[in-house]
């Protein structure tokens, strides 16, 4: 748990959460990217790990050429 740093207010807690990447022409979604999640704004912090395997998988999308990917995180 910690202080959001955007509103300064609310705390985080455990959840999971829908990421939206935007890379050149390519959009990827990928939905319950487990995440810190603060209960007042919703702001959303990833750890380290989290964030490496997310941009992996936005590399992905990219190499492939697709405009829109919808992805569901798998750890
Ligand atoms: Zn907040």
């Amino acid at each position: 748990m910690m202080k959001c740093v955007i509103c300064k207010s609310g705390e985080t807690c455990e959840g999971q959460t829908t990421v939206t990447l935007n890379r050149g022409e390519s959009t990827i979604i990928i939905k319950d990217v487990p995440a810190q999640i603060c209960e007042n704004c919703g702001e959303y912090y990833l750890s380290e790990e989290i964030s490496a395997k997310v941009m992996a998988l936005a590399e992905n999308t990219v190499k492939h050429n697709a405009e829109v990917e919808i992805l569901r995180f798998v750890a």
